[in-house]
């Protein structure tokens, strides 16, 4: 081979020297590395010194029906032969390979790997059913391609591999773009390279070094230095190639090399930059949670093995789940995670159980997701986390510093916020206060990405975009492909090697552990700034709202296993001892909690997945539901002992339990007379009695103790009775006149009057007047109409099912109007019906309900829902002024503003609210309750409810379907401080009890098994301990109350309980003992309590 420039003399005027034109030469630095055109004759034809396709044959085994098999079963499939070129699909089957390799004669003590590519993701299996790595082929643009096994670093020729290749038919990135309306079912997979190949190492390492290099010339400023050297360097390198020619590629390599070993530099830079891979794994979201355990398995796989090459390569994964989906399909991957963990690789972080939404979990599901998530990690590495790491969340409650570092967590991780898009967020490094004024450090990365690309881009914005300088000189560089997995591929590990200590860059890199980071940052920060309450993020507003069935069910479970929960301990550790031989189910409430916490992962709970992740959802929703309904029935049968009974002729009366901490002064309960003995009538006083129009009894329930179980026999008539009124009114014409769109021939309407409230409505059922008789304040705004539905055009920016936009406001009309009827008319409650027909496509039935027991106007609703980027909403204008709204949070509550003063403002146009939302005034206030919606936007006195959305990506299918929900509007005396607006949107929510009971309960009545002196300060949980005593055989009961503050308080509550108690300590989420608590006569505990705190108490108690 002869070599140019070799001539004795050299070329005249120093033609092999950089010339002075930059941007050409930048182009051919870019043509020297690029695939396709050229790569036969640039960098790219020095990366392989061998190639075979021959050596390699290939069988494969279709699984049918688009299952996911274990290797076993693999095993037992029949295997045809196939080749390169052909193609696999649809989307989301799998096919099982069967490799055989045979060790040509020139690949001979060559260092061999295996190469495949079908634009999809693999797992590698060896013969004997151990996984190995996972591979990821061009698909989704080829971001995260990683496509070769090493197969032995020194061949023999005429060796035989042999192993199976586990393929799915989906890119790394899932099965559509976000936005697309759902997966092409069409797509499938060619397979384009199955080779044995050995690499090329100078080839391979001047691809690493020239890569970078071009980055260091297009991305730092062009008066560095750095930027200069490198220019003259690359083109050096470039000059001195030659194809097909191992000398040239050396000295082109070492060039290479002298310039990055020339820059290091001494010491450290005044910037630190805490580098570590990072693997974001959505445990479902363009894919079902099956395939997300496969994920898990090839990422970490992969990441092990590039642990296995570089001692100094640290990782960090999050999500118990997905450790226990890892744990449970690839315990052989899980031996090599603890076995990397303890070398300080593999590092755990999160301390929860799925990455969840905490916009809309419940504070107790944020709790267990602690609890589950940390005693994972517990007992699988012999430690919990310490980091909070929760990068892509759609918003942060205000109660996660208070509840993380109850889990043993003071440091968090997240990035999101610098999604925000009105708004930029001030800080990278700051002092995060809670409701409650707990603080723990957070530290945003200032790279904005948990998936950095270890590009030289993102370390300068690690830099640049550092806004907490003057406090800290220390931030953390999450990189690693995300969202589908992959993790970071091994050049990015190297390129930040080759920069993490380049004398001209701004910034020293180290690869870190997280928990160290923090360590640092804490130690050496100084003075800095406090954020107080939620992390707002100003995205994604849409998500409060999207997939409402899903929102529905969330709701209606934590419920359920709230009761579930607090009957169960009732049932074990009731002195009374009514239950012998009950065992709390402890396993199945573990079993079914795992699958709620699971269903609150930030693309499932808001509504953001694909159909066939909701086809899971629902089914384990419908799990949770069945079986949560037996644990009930079975808990309140042993609670009830003898007097509960399965045969209906023998039912006479009911049990009506209590399960909230406070006395309800007065309900309404529905008996469905069918569960009865044939015999139980409603008889006596027909004014004070009624049957519901479906034909149950419509019992009339005061003086209902707190936490109390209380017999009812028909019959009783109660003493503060006073029955409520529905009569056919002449609307005046003021009122009517604010109809604007249909034309009003009769101003008929209605008035319903009880001892608390005069509601009018017109003849549509829209509220005209609502009177707070105690106050005599009207609660609707003058000329204005409540319970008014509303449609608005959602055509958001970017993403469909996550995002609703300020603009949308502006284009909103009202939906189509039916005529309202009577249908229950008391003594006990009034019912109007109204059916709208909404649009030409979707309707809308409403029972208005007003009982004779208190001053609520419940909403029923049932809709069929069938459009197109609408939003439906209703709307109540109230006669209330005030600047801020409050929104019921997680244990406690946050205030809005009602107006768009600033920026900040404006952009909470659209917020997250839980049981309630009010609008209060002195003296006066008006909260709208909800059983399953959470988006709320209040403007001046507009009180408004985001009730359904309809986009069409990632689903199309999304909320068309029927829905049933209710909403209540509730007057009240006072402001919000003021006012019981806790205790009845909780009531609204935990209806009392109803259970069917044997004649003669006498022995049953008024159980009373808490009783708390503190108004504001809610008992929310009893649950046995994880680790209750009673498993070791003691016969003695650990069981956990958790009460919250929700009033913004303090004081100090007396809480009289029915247990005999042993022992009393204050404990923490994790149920680890703390301080004890005062006792009184055995059974008083006494608590102090300070604004918005979460106390957690644990109690030791004799069921005998
Ligand atoms: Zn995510």
């Amino acid at each position: 081979m002869q070599r140019f420039g070799t001539t004795k003399q050299p070329l005249s005027n120093n033609l092999n020297t950089l010339q002075k034109h930059r941007d050409i030469t930048i182009e051919r630095f870019n043509k020297f590395v690029q695939r396709g055109q050229f790569e036969d004759v640039n960098l790219n034809s020095a990366l392989w010194k061998k190639r075979s396709g021959n050596a390699v044959t290939l069988k494969v085994f279709p699984v049918p029906d688009l299952k996911r098999i274990s290797f076993e079963e693999a095993m037992k499939g029949e295997y045809k032969a196939t080749k390169v070129g052909e193609w696999f699909g649809p989307i989301l089957a799998t096919f099982w390979f069967k490799v055989a390799v045979v060790i040509p004669p020139d690949f001979e003590g060559e260092e061999v790997r295996f190469e495949f590519d079908c634009s999809n993701e693999v797992m590698v299996w060896s013969t004997g059913g151990i996984p190995i790595t996972g591979l990821t082929g061009t698909g989704g643009g080829g971001e995260g391609r990683h496509v070769d096994y090493l197969l032995t670093e020194k061949a023999v020729a005429g060796e035989i591999f042999e192993f199976y290749l586990e393929m799915a038919c989906n890119d790394r990135d899932g099965l559509s773009g976000p936005d697309s309306p759902h997966p092409n079912p069409d797509v499938n997979f060619r397979l384009d390279i199955a080779d044995i190949t050995v690499r090329n190492k100078l080839g391979y390492d001047l691809m690493t070094y020239f890569k970078l290099m071009i980055m260091l010339v297009k991305d730092t400023p062009q008066e560095w230095q750095l930027n200069g050297d490198a220019l003259y360097y690359a083109d050096k390198v470039i000059n001195a190639f030659r194809v097909n020619d191992e000398r040239a590629l050396k000295e082109a390599h070492d060039i290479a090399a002298k310039f990055f070993r020339d820059h290091q530099k001494e010491g450290r830079s005044l910037h630190q930059i805490y580098a570590v891979g990072h693997c974001h794994i959505d445990t479902a979201w363009l894919w079902p949670y099956d395939e997300t355990k496969r994920k898990a398995g090839r990422s970490w796989s992969r990441q092990i093995t590039f642990m296995k090459l570089n001692p100094k390569f640290t990782f960090t994964a999050s999500q118990a789940q997905q450790y226990a989906w890892v744990e449970e399909l690839y315990p052989t991957i899980f031996k090599d995670i603890q076995e990397f963990e303890k070398k300080g690789q593999f590092l755990p972080v999160g301390g929860t159980w799925v990455e969840m939404d905490c916009n809309l979990t419940s504070g107790e599901s944020l709790c267990r997701q602690f609890l589950f998530g940390q005693r994972y990690f517990e007992s699988r590495f012999g430690k919990r986390c310490t980091v909070f790491w929760l990068p892509d969340t759609f918003g942060y409650s205000s109660q996660l510093p208070q509840i993380s570092s109850s889990a043993g967590m003071k440091y968090f991780f997240t990035q999101k916020i610098s999604w925000n898009n009105i708004n930029k967020f001030p800080h990278n490094t700051f002092k995060w206060a809670g409701l409650d004024n707990t603080e723990v450090l957070c530290h945003f990365p200032p790279a904005d990405t948990y998936g950095g690309q270890c590009t030289v881009v993102d370390l300068l914005k690690s830099v640049h975009n550092y806004k907490d300088k003057a406090y800290s000189n220390k931030s953390m560089y999450s990189y690693g492909n995300g969202d589908g997995g992959g993790g970071p591929l091994y050049p990015m590990i190297e390129r930040l090697e080759h920069l993490g200590n380049l004398e001209g860059m701004p910034a020293t890199i180290q690869n870190c552990d997280p928990a160290r980071f923090f360590e640092e940052l804490d130690a050496t920060s100084r003075d800095l700034n406090r954020w107080k309450g939620e992390l707002y993020l100003e995205f994604h507003r849409g998500t409060y709202t999207s997939h409402g069935l899903v929102k529905k069910y969330n709701r209606k479970c934590e419920i359920l296993l709230r009761e579930v929960e607090f009957l169960s301990t009732l049932a074990l550790a009731n002195p009374h001892n009514q239950a012998p031989g009950f065992v709390y189910p402890s396993a199945e409430l573990e079993r079914i909690w795992k699958l709620v916490l699971l269903n609150q992962f930030h693309d499932v709970l808001p509504g953001s997945s694909l159909k066939l992740v909701y086809d899971d959802v629902i089914r384990f929703y419908e799990d949770v539901t069945l079986t949560g309904e037996k644990l009930k029935e079975k808990a309140l049968q042993a609670l009830m002992g003898h007097f509960s009974s399965a045969n209906k002729t023998l039912r006479q009366a009911v049990a009506i339990i209590n399960t909230t901490s406070w006395p309800i002064d007065a309900t309404l309960v529905e008996v469905d007379l069918t569960q009865l003995s044939a015999g139980v009538k409603l008889h006596g006083d027909f004014t004070w009695q009624q049957l519901s129009k479906r034909g149950h009894a419509l019992v009339y329930v005061d003086n209902l103790g707190a936490g109390s179980i209380q017999t009812f026999t028909f019959g009783n008539k109660p003493s503060n009775f006073v029955p409520i009124k529905v009569q056919q009114i002449i609307l005046p014409s003021s009122q009517t006149n604010a109809d604007d769109f249909v034309n009003v021939d009769e101003d008929t309407g209605f008035e319903v009057e009880n001892n608390f409230i005069i509601a009018k409505f017109d003849k549509h059922g829209r509220l005209v007047s609502l009177l707070e008789k105690s106050t005599k304040h009207e609660a609707i705004a003058p000329d204005q109409l409540g319970n008014v539905f509303k449609l608005f055009e959602d055509i958001p920016i970017y993403f469909d099912a996550w995002d609703i936009e300020a603009y949308h406001l502006e284009k909103g009309w009202d939906a189509d109007l039916g005529l309202a009827t009577i249908e229950e008319a008391g003594p006990l409650r009034v019912v109007l019906f109204v059916k709208h027909p909404l649009t030409e496509l979707s309707w809308l039935e409403q029972r208005i309900i007003i009982t004779a027991a208190d001053g609520l106007i419940e909403f029923e609703n049932k809709v069929d829902w069938r459009e197109n980027r609408i939003c439906l909403k209703v709307e109540f204008p109230l006669n209330v002024n005030c600047d801020y709204a409050t929104y019921e949070t997680q244990f406690g509550y946050i205030q809005r503003p009602t107006h768009y003063n600033t920026s900040w403002d404006l952009a909470r146009f659209e917020v997250c609210g839980h049981r309630y939302a009010d609008l209060s005034e002195y003296g006066f206030g008006v909260a709208l309750l909800n059983d399953s919606k959470y988006g709320y936007s209040t403007k001046g006195g507009v009180m408004r409810m985001s009730l359904l959305r309809s986009p069409k990506g990632p689903d199309d299918t999304t909320d068309m379907e029927i829905h049933q929900f209710r909403f209540a509007l509730y007057p009240h005396k006072g402001s919000f401080l003021q006012s019981d607006v806790v205790k009845k949107a909780y009531q609204y929510n935990e209806k009392p009890i109803v259970h069917p009971l044997l004649v003669d309960p006498e022995n049953l009545v008024e159980k009373q098994f808490f009783v708390s002196s503190a108004a504001n300060f809610v008992l929310d949980t009893v649950k046995v301990a994880e680790d209750s005593r009673v498993a070791e055989g003691k016969g003695k009961v650990d069981i956990i109350l958790r009460f919250y503050e929700s009033y913004g308080g303090r004081g100090v509550a007396r809480v009289e309980t029915l247990f005999n108690i042993v022992e009393a300590n204050f404990c923490n989420i994790l149920e680890d003992l703390e301080d004890s608590v005062t006792v009184e006569e055995g059974r008083t505990l006494v608590i102090p309590f300070k604004p918005f705190q979460i106390v957690s108490v644990r109690l030791l108690v004799s069921p005998k």
